[in-house]
Formats: structure tokens, C-alpha cells, sequence
């Protein structure tokens, strides 16, 4: 099977079939060559239905978890969104499609190396990124009309929806380390946040200062 029709099928199976419902989501994902954000040995199984280790421990996460990651930030194309966890890059390229600037954050050099190495190759010049604990942000550049954190956190980091605009969504696995929700934070205007639940999921930690200790 060729990549092409092995990502169509990825769609239709695994995000349209589980109610993924954004056009311009599942647009994204028909899209970005999932396949070379994977080493090349493992580039057959790039669209199977679960993550895929990706090098240093980390994973690239599962196609349906990115898709409704995605979905939950409700992106519109003129965004400013930050991202923490970049890993393989491939999320950030997603949503590099969607918004307007993209700005991602990885503390592991080679991984944020070699994702930096795709994105150019695909061409996607609105993605910054920064080697650095995103745990604190990327205060420079807030606010941010929607922030993607992609490892587990003991709780939500005050410093990242206080860079959050006003309206704009942080979505975050909240838990402990082996099994976290997915929450959506809202920013009010009154600099108070509502959160909601979404589905129970299992990233890998977030590390950082106001994340997970390092081993
Ligand atoms: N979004 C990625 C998957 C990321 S896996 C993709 O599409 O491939 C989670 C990543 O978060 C790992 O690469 C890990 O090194 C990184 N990470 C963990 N804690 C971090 C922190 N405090 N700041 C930045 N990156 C962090």
C-alpha cells in the first residue's frame, strides 16, 4: 500500500469513524506525510492506530489523540499557537496548517533537531522553535490564542494559561503518570479559566519546572 492511501484510510477508519467532525482537522491530517516524522524503518507503521517511539523515550502520539487534541483548540487559521512537546514535529505541522504561527517547544536537542529538519523539508516556515522547558511558556511571544501541551502534567501550569488571550484554549493531559484526562481550558475575560474533561489518555511526562521532576 502506498503512503497516500494509507493515510486516506487512517482518516476515514480511525478519525472520521470516531466523530471527528473539523473539516479543516481531517483536511490537515489528509495532508501532512505522517510517515516522515518516523524513522524510516518504522515508516510502514506510521499510520497505525496506536504511537510510535520516535527515539530518547519519547512517542509520537497516536493519529485519533492528535486529531481531537487538535479539534479541542477549535482553530480557525489565524492563530497564534503554542505548542509544548514537540518531539517527531509532527503535530506542530498540523497545526502549522491551521493557524497562523506556530511556535513549539522541546527540551531533548536531537529530537527538536530532527523535527526542525522536516518541518523545513515540508516547507512549513510559520513553525518557530525553541530547545527549552516549555513548563514556564514562551513568555515573549504571549499571549497565545491556543496552547497544545503534548506530555502528561501532575496539574495545569499557572504560568501557561497566564499567557493565554483572553478566549483562548490550553489543552493539557492532567493526571498522574501512568493514565491522565485530556482538560480544556478556557481564559475568561476576568483572567479566571472554566475546565473541562475530555477523554482519559497516556502521554509520556512532562518535564520541567512546573511539570514532572526528571528522572
Ligand atoms: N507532539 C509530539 C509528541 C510529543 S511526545 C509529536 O507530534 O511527535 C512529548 C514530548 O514532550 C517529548 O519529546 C518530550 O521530550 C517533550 N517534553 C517533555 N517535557 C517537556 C518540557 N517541559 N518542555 C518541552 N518539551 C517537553
Amino acid at each position: 500500500m502506498n503512503f497516500d492511501t494509507a493515510r486516506k484510510r487512517m482518516v476515514e477508519s480511525q478519525i472520521i469513524s470516531r466523530g471527528i467532525r473539523d473539516r479543516s482537522v481531517i483536511e490537515a491530517m489528509l495532508k501532512i506525510p505522517r510517515h516522515l516524522f518516523v524513522e524510516e524503518a518504522m515508516a510502514a507503521q506510521a499510520y497505525n492506530d496506536n504511537p510510535l517511539p520516535i527515539g530518547e523515550k519519547q512517542t509520537i502520539s497516536q493519529p485519533y489523540m492528535v486529531a481531537l487534541m487538535t479539534e479541542l483548540l477549535q482553530l480557525k487559521g489565524v492563530e497564534k499557537v503554542l505548542e509544548i512537546g514537540t518531539g517527531s514535529g509532527y503535530q506542530a505541522a498540523v497545526l502549522a496548517v491551521l493557524a497562523d504561527r506556530v511556535y513549539t517547544m522541546e527540551r531533548i536537542r536531537p529530537l527538536a533537531l530532527k523535527a526542525r529538519k522536516v518541518l523545513d523539508s515540508l516547507g512549513l516556515l510559520n513553525v518557530n522553535l525553541r530547545i527549552d522547558d516549555g513548563t514556564c511558556g514562551w513568555e515573549e511571544e504571549a499571549p497565545f490564542d491556543a496552547i497544545l501541551v503534548t506530555a502528561g502534567a501532575p496539574e495545569i501550569p499557572e504560568k501557561l494559561v497566564a499567557q493565554l488571550a483572553i478566549g483562548g484554549r490550553l489543552v493539557i493531559p492532567v493526571g498522574d503518570q501512568l493514565s491522565q484526562v485530556l482538560v480544556r481550558v478556557v481564559k475568561q475575560a476576568d483572567g479566571t479559566y472554566t475546565v473541562e474533561d475530555s477523554i482519559g489518555c497516556r502521554f509520556v511526562k512532562l518535564i520541567g519546572k512546573y511539570g514532572w521532576e526528571a528522572e
